[in-house]
Protein backbone atom coordinates (compact mmCIF):
# COMPACT_ATOMS: atom_id res chain seq x y z
CA UNK A 1 0.00 0.00 0.00
CA UNK A 2 1.47 3.51 -0.75
CA UNK A 3 1.60 4.82 3.07
CA UNK A 4 4.40 2.55 5.20
CA UNK A 5 5.39 4.15 8.60
CA UNK A 6 8.69 3.36 9.60
CA UNK A 7 8.64 1.32 12.81
CA UNK A 8 11.60 0.32 14.39
CA UNK A 9 10.84 -3.37 16.06
CA UNK A 10 14.33 -4.53 17.03
CA UNK A 11 15.84 -5.72 20.47
CA UNK A 12 17.97 -3.18 20.23
CA UNK A 13 17.90 -0.40 19.37
CA UNK A 14 14.65 -0.09 20.17
CA UNK A 15 11.48 2.14 20.16
CA UNK A 16 12.00 5.58 21.39
CA UNK A 17 10.09 6.99 24.70
CA UNK A 18 8.85 10.20 22.51
CA UNK A 19 9.63 12.84 25.97
CA UNK A 20 13.32 11.21 26.00
CA UNK A 21 14.05 11.65 22.69
CA UNK A 22 12.44 15.25 22.96
CA UNK A 23 14.37 16.01 26.10
CA UNK A 24 17.88 15.47 24.06
CA UNK A 25 16.93 19.07 22.26
CA UNK A 26 18.39 20.58 25.69
CA UNK A 27 21.43 19.64 25.59
CA UNK A 28 23.16 22.96 25.05
CA UNK A 29 24.65 22.47 28.44
CA UNK A 30 28.41 22.50 29.60
CA UNK A 31 29.22 19.47 31.87
CA UNK A 32 31.14 21.29 34.19
CA UNK A 33 28.42 23.63 35.85
CA UNK A 34 25.87 22.67 38.73
CA UNK A 35 23.35 22.24 36.27
CA UNK A 36 25.31 18.82 34.95
CA UNK A 37 26.13 18.07 38.20
CA UNK A 38 22.33 18.06 39.18
CA UNK A 39 21.32 15.81 36.01
CA UNK A 40 24.10 13.27 36.65
CA UNK A 41 23.42 12.51 40.25
CA UNK A 42 19.45 12.45 39.45
CA UNK A 43 19.96 9.98 36.77
CA UNK A 44 22.81 7.90 38.89
CA UNK A 45 20.63 8.15 41.88
CA UNK A 46 16.98 6.85 39.32
CA UNK A 47 19.32 4.33 37.89
CA UNK A 48 20.08 2.74 41.49
CA UNK A 49 16.54 3.15 42.54
CA UNK A 50 15.43 1.33 39.31
CA UNK A 51 18.19 -1.29 39.63
CA UNK A 52 16.99 -0.98 43.74
CA UNK A 53 20.78 -1.39 44.63
CA UNK A 54 23.15 0.35 46.85
CA UNK A 55 26.05 -0.46 44.65
CA UNK A 56 28.01 1.96 42.74
CA UNK A 57 26.38 2.43 39.34
CA UNK A 58 28.60 3.83 36.59
CA UNK A 59 27.67 5.39 33.41
CA UNK A 60 30.00 4.86 30.66
CA UNK A 61 30.00 6.70 27.08
CA UNK A 62 29.92 3.62 25.12
CA UNK A 63 27.47 1.27 23.55
CA UNK A 64 27.13 -2.09 26.16
CA UNK A 65 30.18 -3.89 24.94
CA UNK A 66 32.60 -0.96 26.14
CA UNK A 67 30.84 -1.20 29.77
CA UNK A 68 31.66 -5.56 29.13
CA UNK A 69 34.95 -4.56 28.27
CA UNK A 70 35.47 -2.20 31.32
CA UNK A 71 34.11 -4.67 33.64
CA UNK A 72 37.34 -7.01 32.70
CA UNK A 73 40.34 -4.38 32.14
CA UNK A 74 39.39 -3.43 35.39
CA UNK A 75 38.65 -6.23 37.52
CA UNK A 76 40.90 -8.61 36.30
CA UNK A 77 44.60 -9.91 36.27
CA UNK A 78 45.99 -11.47 33.41
CA UNK A 79 46.20 -15.35 33.64
CA UNK A 80 43.15 -15.26 35.78
CA UNK A 81 41.18 -18.63 35.35
CA UNK A 82 37.17 -17.36 34.70
CA UNK A 83 34.11 -19.38 33.68
CA UNK A 84 32.30 -18.10 30.48
CA UNK A 85 28.68 -18.94 30.25
CA UNK A 86 28.26 -19.19 26.77
CA UNK A 87 24.78 -19.73 25.22
CA UNK A 88 25.34 -17.74 21.92
CA UNK A 89 26.69 -14.58 19.83
CA UNK A 90 26.90 -12.29 22.81
CA UNK A 91 28.25 -15.51 25.10
CA UNK A 92 30.70 -15.99 22.60
CA UNK A 93 31.85 -12.07 22.92
CA UNK A 94 32.67 -12.93 26.53
CA UNK A 95 35.06 -15.45 25.26
CA UNK A 96 36.74 -12.80 22.74
CA UNK A 97 37.15 -9.52 25.55
CA UNK A 98 38.64 -11.74 28.16
CA UNK A 99 40.80 -13.32 25.62
CA UNK A 100 41.74 -9.87 24.27
CA UNK A 101 42.87 -9.27 27.93
CA UNK A 102 44.60 -12.60 28.79
CA UNK A 103 42.60 -14.33 30.88
CA UNK A 104 42.38 -17.87 30.92
CA UNK A 105 38.76 -18.77 30.31
CA UNK A 106 37.21 -22.52 30.71
CA UNK A 107 33.92 -22.14 28.43
CA UNK A 108 30.71 -23.56 29.03
CA UNK A 109 28.51 -23.83 26.00
CA UNK A 110 25.30 -24.42 25.21
CA UNK A 111 23.75 -25.23 21.55
CA UNK A 112 22.41 -22.24 20.08
CA UNK A 113 18.95 -21.96 21.43
CA UNK A 114 19.55 -23.79 24.76
CA UNK A 115 20.44 -21.88 28.27
CA UNK A 116 23.55 -23.90 29.94
CA UNK A 117 21.91 -25.33 32.74
CA UNK A 118 22.59 -23.56 36.49
CA UNK A 119 23.82 -27.25 36.87
CA UNK A 120 26.24 -26.64 34.53
CA UNK A 121 27.66 -23.69 36.27
CA UNK A 122 27.75 -24.63 39.48
CA UNK A 123 29.36 -27.84 39.41
CA UNK A 124 32.42 -25.71 37.54
CA UNK A 125 32.86 -23.43 40.63
CA UNK A 126 34.76 -25.59 42.17
CA UNK A 127 37.52 -25.35 40.13
CA UNK A 128 40.29 -24.38 41.54
CA UNK A 129 42.17 -20.29 41.31
CA UNK A 130 39.01 -19.35 39.62
CA UNK A 131 38.75 -15.86 39.74
CA UNK A 132 35.29 -14.85 37.61
CA UNK A 133 32.03 -15.97 35.85
CA UNK A 134 30.93 -14.50 32.99
CA UNK A 135 27.36 -14.65 32.11
CA UNK A 136 24.08 -12.93 30.08
CA UNK A 137 21.05 -12.70 31.67
CA UNK A 138 19.20 -12.91 28.57
CA UNK A 139 20.77 -13.93 25.46
CA UNK A 140 19.03 -11.68 22.69
CA UNK A 141 20.89 -14.07 19.21
CA UNK A 142 18.66 -17.17 20.47
CA UNK A 143 15.75 -15.83 22.78
CA UNK A 144 17.39 -17.99 25.75
CA UNK A 145 17.38 -16.91 29.31
CA UNK A 146 19.50 -18.13 32.33
CA UNK A 147 18.99 -18.84 35.77
CA UNK A 148 20.56 -15.92 37.37
CA UNK A 149 19.61 -16.35 40.71
CA UNK A 150 20.85 -19.84 41.64
CA UNK A 151 24.09 -19.06 39.76
CA UNK A 152 24.03 -15.90 41.81
CA UNK A 153 23.90 -17.42 44.37
CA UNK A 154 26.15 -19.75 43.84
CA UNK A 155 28.94 -18.21 42.55
CA UNK A 156 28.25 -15.44 45.95
CA UNK A 157 29.32 -18.48 48.18
CA UNK A 158 33.04 -18.78 46.41
CA UNK A 159 35.82 -15.95 45.84
CA UNK A 160 34.99 -15.52 42.21
CA UNK A 161 32.77 -12.38 40.76
CA UNK A 162 30.17 -12.77 38.81
CA UNK A 163 29.68 -10.58 35.87
CA UNK A 164 25.69 -10.45 34.35
CA UNK A 165 25.69 -9.19 31.09
CA UNK A 166 22.52 -7.98 31.53
CA UNK A 167 21.53 -5.91 28.64
CA UNK A 168 18.43 -7.43 27.13
CA UNK A 169 17.89 -8.94 31.01
CA UNK A 170 17.13 -5.33 32.63
CA UNK A 171 13.29 -4.52 32.42
CA UNK A 172 12.43 -8.25 31.22
CA UNK A 173 12.96 -10.49 33.97
CA UNK A 174 13.36 -10.30 37.71
CA UNK A 175 17.38 -9.44 38.87
CA UNK A 176 18.06 -9.06 42.74
CA UNK A 177 21.42 -7.95 42.48
CA UNK A 178 22.01 -7.60 46.44
CA UNK A 179 19.73 -10.65 47.49
CA UNK A 180 21.38 -12.53 44.25
CA UNK A 181 25.26 -12.24 44.79
CA UNK A 182 25.45 -9.96 41.62
CA UNK A 183 28.94 -8.65 41.45
CA UNK A 184 28.61 -6.53 37.86
CA UNK A 185 25.57 -5.72 36.18
CA UNK A 186 25.77 -4.09 33.06
CA UNK A 187 23.00 -2.73 30.73
CA UNK A 188 22.81 -0.71 27.97
CA UNK A 189 20.62 2.76 26.81
CA UNK A 190 19.06 1.18 23.32
CA UNK A 191 17.37 -1.86 24.69
CA UNK A 192 14.83 -1.70 27.90
CA UNK A 193 15.80 2.02 28.59
CA UNK A 194 13.76 2.92 25.40
CA UNK A 195 16.66 6.12 24.33
CA UNK A 196 19.52 5.47 21.34
CA UNK A 197 22.47 3.72 21.85
CA UNK A 198 25.46 4.82 23.19
CA UNK A 199 25.13 4.80 26.91
CA UNK A 200 25.98 1.79 28.89
CA UNK A 201 26.19 1.43 32.97
CA UNK A 202 27.38 -1.21 34.93
CA UNK A 203 26.90 -2.04 38.82
CA UNK A 204 29.73 -2.57 41.30
CA UNK A 205 29.56 -4.94 44.18
CA UNK A 206 31.75 -4.59 47.34
CA UNK A 207 33.36 -7.15 46.21
CA UNK A 208 34.09 -6.67 43.18
CA UNK A 209 35.85 -3.33 44.11
CA UNK A 210 38.00 -5.70 46.12
CA UNK A 211 39.04 -7.72 42.69
CA UNK A 212 39.76 -4.32 41.50
CA UNK A 213 42.44 -3.65 43.90
CA UNK A 214 44.64 -6.50 42.23
CA UNK A 215 43.71 -5.86 38.52
CA UNK A 216 47.18 -5.19 36.42
CA UNK A 217 45.48 -5.18 33.35
CA UNK A 218 45.76 -1.63 30.87
CA UNK A 219 42.92 1.05 30.96
CA UNK A 220 42.52 4.61 31.00
CA UNK A 221 39.30 5.91 29.14
CA UNK A 222 37.29 3.57 31.00
CA UNK A 223 38.48 3.62 34.69
CA UNK A 224 36.03 2.44 36.35
CA UNK A 225 37.49 3.28 40.06
CA UNK A 226 37.87 6.90 38.90
CA UNK A 227 34.44 7.02 37.37
CA UNK A 228 32.77 5.65 40.38
CA UNK A 229 34.90 8.60 42.03
CA UNK A 230 33.95 11.66 40.13
CA UNK A 231 30.07 9.74 39.66
CA UNK A 232 29.43 10.60 43.36
CA UNK A 233 30.50 14.04 42.59
CA UNK A 234 27.77 14.61 40.55
CA UNK A 235 30.54 14.37 37.55
CA UNK A 236 31.84 12.31 34.86
CA UNK A 237 35.91 11.59 34.12
CA UNK A 238 35.89 12.55 30.57
CA UNK A 239 32.79 14.99 27.95
CA UNK A 240 29.90 12.96 28.59
CA UNK A 241 27.28 11.81 26.54
CA UNK A 242 24.99 15.08 27.69
CA UNK A 243 21.93 14.33 24.98
CA UNK A 244 21.82 11.17 26.17
CA UNK A 245 22.17 11.56 29.82
CA UNK A 246 18.63 14.04 29.37
CA UNK A 247 17.33 11.09 27.27
CA UNK A 248 17.86 8.40 29.91
CA UNK A 249 16.74 11.06 32.56
CA UNK A 250 13.60 11.51 31.03
CA UNK A 251 13.11 7.37 30.42
CA UNK A 252 13.80 6.66 33.95
CA UNK A 253 11.38 8.78 35.20
CA UNK A 254 8.62 7.30 32.75
CA UNK A 255 10.01 3.91 34.14
CA UNK A 256 10.06 4.60 38.03
CA UNK A 257 6.23 6.30 36.96
CA UNK A 258 5.26 2.91 36.07
CA UNK A 259 7.95 0.80 38.37
CA UNK A 260 10.20 -1.36 37.09
CA UNK A 261 8.18 -4.67 38.21
CA UNK A 262 5.47 -3.34 35.48
CA UNK A 263 7.90 -2.99 32.83
CA UNK A 264 9.10 -6.44 33.67
CA UNK A 265 5.63 -7.82 33.57
CA UNK A 266 4.96 -6.26 30.38
CA UNK A 267 7.65 -7.83 28.51
CA UNK A 268 6.73 -10.94 30.06
CA UNK A 269 3.27 -11.01 29.05
CA UNK A 270 4.10 -9.91 25.23
CA UNK A 271 6.10 -12.69 25.08
CA UNK A 272 3.62 -15.19 26.33
CA UNK A 273 0.96 -13.24 23.38
CA UNK A 274 4.03 -14.18 21.11
CA UNK A 275 4.51 -17.49 21.80
CA UNK A 276 0.54 -18.03 21.69
CA UNK A 277 0.19 -16.50 18.22
CA UNK A 278 3.38 -17.97 17.09
CA UNK A 279 2.05 -21.74 17.99
CA UNK A 280 -1.49 -20.97 16.48
CA UNK A 281 0.48 -20.04 13.08
CA UNK A 282 2.30 -23.77 13.30
CA UNK A 283 5.88 -22.26 14.04
CA UNK A 284 8.51 -22.99 16.17
CA UNK A 285 9.97 -21.03 18.53
CA UNK A 286 13.95 -21.26 18.62
CA UNK A 287 14.16 -21.33 22.18
CA UNK A 288 11.55 -23.25 23.28
CA UNK A 289 13.09 -25.15 27.14
CA UNK A 290 13.87 -21.01 28.37
CA UNK A 291 12.51 -18.42 26.32
CA UNK A 292 13.46 -15.20 27.83
CA UNK A 293 10.75 -12.70 27.49
CA UNK A 294 13.31 -9.74 25.68
CA UNK A 295 13.17 -11.25 22.41
CA UNK A 296 10.71 -14.18 21.54
CA UNK A 297 13.47 -16.14 17.71
CA UNK A 298 10.88 -17.45 15.73
CA UNK A 299 12.36 -20.42 13.23
CA UNK A 300 11.23 -19.65 9.54
CA UNK A 301 8.44 -22.58 8.24
CA UNK A 302 10.85 -25.21 6.67
CA UNK A 303 12.40 -24.68 3.08
CA UNK A 304 11.69 -20.87 3.66
CA UNK A 305 14.80 -18.15 4.59
CA UNK A 306 13.99 -16.14 7.65
CA UNK A 307 15.72 -13.28 5.69
CA UNK A 308 12.37 -13.41 3.19
CA UNK A 309 10.73 -12.45 5.93
CA UNK A 310 12.64 -9.91 7.53
CA UNK A 311 12.55 -7.97 4.69
CA UNK A 312 9.15 -8.66 3.44
CA UNK A 313 8.29 -6.83 7.44
CA UNK A 314 10.45 -4.18 6.15
CA UNK A 315 8.73 -3.90 2.07
CA UNK A 316 5.26 -4.59 3.06
CA UNK A 317 4.96 -2.88 5.88
CA UNK A 318 7.57 -0.50 7.21
CA UNK A 319 8.62 -2.75 10.08
CA UNK A 320 11.89 -3.08 11.28
CA UNK A 321 12.83 -6.81 12.68
CA UNK A 322 15.77 -8.69 13.75
CA UNK A 323 17.26 -11.71 11.70
CA UNK A 324 19.53 -14.23 13.09
CA UNK A 325 22.82 -13.51 13.88
CA UNK A 326 25.48 -15.23 12.67
CA UNK A 327 25.06 -19.20 11.53
CA UNK A 328 21.41 -18.51 12.83
CA UNK A 329 21.10 -16.03 9.89
CA UNK A 330 18.47 -16.68 7.59
CA UNK A 331 17.16 -19.24 9.85
CA UNK A 332 15.03 -17.16 12.74
CA UNK A 333 13.62 -13.93 13.11
CA UNK A 334 13.62 -12.13 16.32
CA UNK A 335 10.14 -10.57 18.04
CA UNK A 336 11.18 -7.90 20.29
CA UNK A 337 9.31 -7.41 23.71
CA UNK A 338 11.61 -5.07 25.73
CA UNK A 339 11.00 -1.65 26.73
CA UNK A 340 8.56 0.98 24.78
CA UNK A 341 6.60 -1.98 23.29
CA UNK A 342 2.89 -2.89 23.21
CA UNK A 343 0.15 -4.69 22.77
CA UNK A 344 -1.10 -2.39 19.61
CA UNK A 345 2.94 -3.00 18.35
CA UNK A 346 2.09 -6.82 18.74
CA UNK A 347 -0.77 -7.25 17.69
CA UNK A 348 0.66 -5.11 14.29
CA UNK A 349 3.31 -7.66 14.03
CA UNK A 350 1.21 -10.86 14.48
CA UNK A 351 -1.18 -9.94 11.64
CA UNK A 352 1.94 -8.43 9.56
CA UNK A 353 3.36 -12.19 10.00
CA UNK A 354 0.00 -13.44 8.97
CA UNK A 355 0.22 -11.57 5.48
CA UNK A 356 3.95 -12.71 4.91
CA UNK A 357 3.09 -16.41 5.58
CA UNK A 358 -0.30 -15.99 3.52
CA UNK A 359 2.02 -14.16 0.43
CA UNK A 360 4.37 -17.04 0.50
CA UNK A 361 2.18 -19.51 -0.40
CA UNK A 362 1.75 -20.94 3.49
CA UNK A 363 -1.56 -22.20 5.01
CA UNK A 364 -2.25 -19.74 7.20
CA UNK A 365 -6.12 -18.59 8.29
CA UNK A 366 -5.92 -14.62 8.84
CA UNK A 367 -6.71 -13.29 11.83
CA UNK A 368 -5.82 -16.84 13.95
CA UNK A 369 -2.68 -15.42 15.56
CA UNK A 370 -3.70 -12.19 16.43
CA UNK A 371 -6.66 -13.78 17.95
CA UNK A 372 -4.67 -16.22 20.56
CA UNK A 373 -2.31 -13.45 21.42
CA UNK A 374 -5.66 -11.40 21.72
CA UNK A 375 -6.90 -14.04 24.45
CA UNK A 376 -3.22 -13.63 26.27
CA UNK A 377 -4.33 -9.60 26.89
CA UNK A 378 -7.97 -10.65 27.32
CA UNK A 379 -7.25 -12.98 30.48
CA UNK A 380 -4.62 -10.78 31.35
CA UNK A 381 -6.47 -7.27 31.15
CA UNK A 382 -10.24 -8.05 30.86
CA UNK A 383 -11.86 -8.96 34.28
CA UNK A 384 -13.40 -12.63 33.87
CA UNK A 385 -16.74 -10.97 34.43
CA UNK A 386 -16.94 -8.71 31.61
CA UNK A 387 -16.13 -11.00 29.10
CA UNK A 388 -18.32 -14.19 30.09
CA UNK A 389 -19.33 -16.01 27.31
CA UNK A 390 -17.54 -13.61 24.55
CA UNK A 391 -14.43 -15.11 24.18
C1 LIG B 1 22.85 -5.45 22.59
C2 LIG B 1 23.60 -6.41 23.45
C3 LIG B 1 24.94 -6.19 23.83
C4 LIG B 1 25.71 -4.96 23.48
O1 LIG B 1 25.89 -4.74 22.18
P1 LIG B 1 26.32 -3.28 21.73
O2 LIG B 1 26.18 -3.35 20.25
O3 LIG B 1 27.72 -3.07 22.17
O4 LIG B 1 25.38 -2.35 22.41
C5 LIG B 1 25.54 -7.10 24.65
N1 LIG B 1 24.89 -8.17 25.11
C6 LIG B 1 23.61 -8.41 24.81
C7 LIG B 1 22.94 -9.61 25.38
C8 LIG B 1 22.93 -7.54 23.95
O5 LIG B 1 21.64 -7.78 23.66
Amino acid sequence: MHIRKTRLLTPGPTPLYPPALHAMMAADIHHRTQDFVKLYKATVNDLKEILVTSHDVIPLVASGTGAMEASVSNLFRRGDKVLVVSAGKFGERWVQIVKAYGLDPIVLKAEYGQAVPASEVTAKLSEPGLRGVFLQASETSTGAAHDVETIGRAVAQTDAILVVDAITGLGTMPLDIEGWGLDVVIGGSQKAFMIPPGLAFLSISPKAWRHAETCDLPHFYFDLKKEAQNAREGQSSWTPSTALLLSLNAALLYVKSIGMERLVENAQLLAKATHAAVARLGLKLFAPDAPGAAVTAVCAPDGMDSGVIVREFRDRFGSIIANGQGSMKGKIFRIAHLGYFDFGDLFSVIAELELILLANGLPVTLGSGVAAAQQVYAEAAIPAGARAGRA
